[in-house]
């Protein structure tokens, strides 16, 4: 079975850099594509407890995929969920894009 730590860890890279350059106006296209990919990761992802996770907190809060920012915004709420979950501290969602898109200022 796949290593749940590494495959968690790539995933999150992957979505919220996938978010942090999402278009700040989606087309209707690019937003259905979104909810797409992010409607098939419970079907599909290969840790099933997980997957079970993240099907029923996509039914409570379900994906913003309006904009970049709110995009942003539902996954970062949405890791912090997981992350409380794990025991691992909460990130400050005021930090995303500094994270996933601008790195650091200085
Ligand atoms: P990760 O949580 O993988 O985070 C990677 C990096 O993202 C961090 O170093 C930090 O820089 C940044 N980050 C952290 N929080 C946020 C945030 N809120 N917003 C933006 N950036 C942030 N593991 C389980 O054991 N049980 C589960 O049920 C489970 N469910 C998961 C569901 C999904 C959809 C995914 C993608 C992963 C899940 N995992 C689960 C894996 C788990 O979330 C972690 O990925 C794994 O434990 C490795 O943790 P980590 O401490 O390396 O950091």
């Amino acid at each position: 079975p796949p290593d749940v730590e590494s495959l968690g860890r790539a995933t999150w890279t992957f979505l919220h850099t996938t978010a942090a350059y999402y278009p700040e106006a989606p087309s209707p296209t690019q937003r259905a594509h979104m909810l797409q990919l992010l409607h098939a990761l419970p079907q599909l992802y290969p840790c099933s407890h997980c997957a079970d996770d993240l099907g029923a907190r996509m039914q409570r809060r379900p994906p913003d995929v309006r904009s970049r920012a709110a995009l942003a915004a539902w996954l970062c709420t949405t890791h912090n969920e997981v992350n409380a979950e794990l025991g691992k501290p909460t990130f400050d969602c005021g930090r995303v894009d500094e994270r996933w898109r601008d790195g650091p200022r200085d």
